[in-house]
C-alpha cells in the first residue's frame, strides 16, 4: 500500500554532512520525495515531536540533541515505506542494527543515531503534520519510472 512517512537527519547527520548519503539511499530505492527541508528545530517542534519520550532519563539530553542544530525533514512516499524505511534505518541501537543499514554505517551510540523515522501510519500523519504545512508538500510529481511505465498503457 502506498504510504508516506516523516524522515528526518537528525543534527549529527547534518554536521557530519552525511545529507547527500542518507537522501540517496532513498532515492535509490525508489522513493519518491514529496517533502524537503532544512531547519533548526526550536525546543517547541523538538518536544512535540518526542512528546511519546516525555518523562523518561534520556528525554532531556535527546531534546538538547534535537535542538542542538539543523534537521533535514523529508516526507517520502511509496509502498510499505513506513516500515520499509525503518529497517533501512536500523535498530535504534547501533550495535543492534543489520549490517548496510543507516545506523549500522554511520551511527555512533543509540543516542547519536543520525536518523528519524516515522513507527507506524499515526506517527507519520502527526510527525508529517508538526514538520510541513499542506502546501509545502509535492506530491503530485512524476518519476522518471512511473512515466516510462505510464507511456505503455
Ligand atoms: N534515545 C536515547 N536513548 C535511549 C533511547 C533513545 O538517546 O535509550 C534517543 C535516540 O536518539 C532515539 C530517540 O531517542 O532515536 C527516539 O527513541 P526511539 O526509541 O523512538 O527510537 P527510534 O524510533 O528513533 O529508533
Ligand atoms: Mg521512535
Amino acid at each position: 500500500m502506498t504510504e508516506r512517512t516523516f524522515i528526518a537527519i537528525k543534527p549529527d547527520g547534518v554536521k557530519r554532512n552525511l545529507i547527500g548519503r542518507i537522501i540517496t539511499k532513498f532515492e535509490e530505492k525508489g522513493y519518491k520525495i514529496i517533502g524537503l527541508k532544512l531547519l533548526l528545530p526550536t525546543l517547541e517542534l523538538a518536544e512535540k515531536h518526542y512528546a511519546e519520550h516525555k518523562g523518561k532519563p534520556f528525554y532531556p539530553r535527546l531534546i538538547e540533541y534535537i535542538t542542538s542544530g539543523p534537521i533535514v525533514a523529508m516526507v517520502i512516499e511509496g509502498d510499505n515505506v513506513i516500515a520499509e524505511s525503518r529497517r533501512m534505518m536500523g535498530s535504534t541501537k547501533p550495535e543492534e542494527a543489520e549490517a548496510g543499514t543507516i545506523r549500522f554505517e554511520y551511527a555512533i551510540n543509540k543516542e547519536y543515531n543520525i536518523i528519524h523515522g516515522s513507527d507506524c501510519v499515526e506517527s507519520a500523519e502527526r510527525e508529517i503534520a508538526i514538520y510541513f504545512k499542506e502546501e509545502e508538500l509535492c506530491p503530485n510529481w512524476t518519476t522518471m519510472l512511473e512515466m516510462i511505465m505510464n507511456n505503455g498503457k
